[in-house]
């Protein structure tokens, strides 16, 4: 079994083929579809080239089934949160940021938490104490 990646509150799959789906909408109010890698650290970006995003800009991220707003409220609101089912189907949230070309992932486990990206230093100490990294 592969990771698939699933919303946290319809736990419906997001991942289709070498896709993950977003419904995505931009400060200017459009809104469009998104498909990101799967791979962790991949930041292509695949989407129609008439749904323009700008590099810097906060696109807010929902789910394409429930229409959920995926931001990870308790954190930060530029981060994205949803659940990696790994290889084994256990569960993990995942973190990603939400602004346009900022690179950075974050997979929280029990005891530690993971991060990917060339920006990762840039949310890491939102993660709450009792972290290790
Ligand atoms: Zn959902």
């Amino acid at each position: 079994m592969e990771n698939n990646y699933l919303c946290p509150k319809c736990q419906g799959q997001l991942k289709i083929k070498k896709s993950i789906v977003f419904s995505a909408k931009t400060p200017s109010g459009e809104k469009g579809l998104i498909f990101l890698s799967p791979k962790i650290g991949d930041y292509h970006v695949t989407k129609h080239p008439e749904f323009k995003i700008k590099e810097g800009e906060h696109t807010e991220l929902f789910c394409p089934i429930c229409h959920e707003n995926l931001e990870a409220k308790s954190l930060n609101k530029n981060l994205a949160k949803i659940i990696l089912k790994d290889k084994k189907g256990v569960k993990h949230d995942i973190l990603f940021s939400e602004i346009v070309g900022e690179k950075c992932t974050y997979i929280i486990y029990k005891n530690r938490v993971d991060s990917f990206g060339n920006d990762s230093d840039h949310y890491i100490n939102f993660f709450g104490e009792g972290s290790e990294f």
